[in-house]
């Protein structure tokens, strides 16, 4: 009997030494989480893909909460979401213009020409390592085998008639399909712009002719009409600063190949 009650003052003993260890580890490694932070990772939409430029919604709200990172900084969420997050912080929401995906081709298979046809797997990043950069004759416009619809988780990019378009309602500017894209043709514009160049080549005028009936050829004409100074050229390719464009569309107008889009 005498045995049994010192193994069970033992145990007991241990046991207690163990709890009151672990209390104090508990309390030494104790990482203080901000509250606020928790509180703005609840009200954020949980996509985690990755728009903000944070590794997904935790990162976005562990920036926000330290001040790292604007309170409007989640592209997916509402403004009216936005504006809570800002009181959780105790600053107004700033809301910058929306942008949205715009993929720089018009080369749909009525005005391309093709090379060859191809059978394979239907990967953009794949076929870009072949030869001849896909089926069509310009190498550097939309390929259509979908890369970057299959990244948008938000049903947003589709291919029609051979191009990528975007749907400017359902875009929220994650990027994805900018990373997706091996040829580099798709780009972030302010939604409200209007005038945008469709064309990603940088050929030379005769060479684009050869290729699609609606490349820019460089040809400078929407360069020359702008009273804003907001197109160049450069490489054979028009740009447009969006921050100086006052979408009058003269460019649009004037553009011999119709490649100035006015959308
Ligand atoms: S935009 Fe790029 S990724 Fe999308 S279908 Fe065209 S080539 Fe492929
Ligand atoms: S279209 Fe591109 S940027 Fe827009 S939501 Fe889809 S993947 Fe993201």
């Amino acid at each position: 009997m005498q045995g049994l009650i010192t193994a069970a003052a033992i145990v007991g003993g241990v046991g207690l030494i163990i709890g009151i260890l672990l209390g104090l580890a508990a309390k030494v490694f104790e990482v203080e989480v901000d509250e606020r932070e928790l509180i703005v990772r609840d009200l954020l939409p949980g996509n985690n893909c990755g728009g903000c430029g944070y590794p997904g919604c935790d990162g976005l709200a562990k920036a926000i909460a330290a001040g790292e990172a604007p309170v409007s900084g989640c592209p997916v969420a509402s403004a009216e979401i936005h504006a809570k997050i800002g009181e959780v912080m105790g600053t107004e929401a700033i809301e910058s213009e929306r942008n949205v995906a715009f993929v720089k081709c018009n080369g749909t298979c009525d005005k391309t020409n093709v090379k060859y046809h191809y059978t394979g797997t239907p990967d953009c990043k794949k076929i870009s390592t072949v030869p001849g950069n896909g089926e069509k004759t310009c190498i550097y416009g939309c390929m259509g085998y979908g890369s970057c619809v299959r990244a948008c988780a938000f049903d947003a990019i589709h291919v029609v008639n051979g191009i990528a378009v975007v749907d400017k309602e359902k875009c929220v500017a994650c990027g994805k399909c900018i990373t997706a894209c091996p040829n580099d043709l798709i780009e972030f514009v302010p939604v409200s712009s209007t005038c945008k160049v469709q064309c990603n080549s940088k050929d030379k005028g005769k060479d684009v002719n050869a290729a699609c009936s609606v490349g820019c050829i460089g040809c400078m004409m929407c360069v020359k009409v702008c009273e804003s100074d907001a197109v160049t050229v450069t490489n054979n390719l028009a740009h447009i600063d969006y921050s100086k464009c006052t979408h009058c569309g003269k460019c649009a107008e004037k553009c011999p190949r119709k490649i100035i889009t006015i959308a």
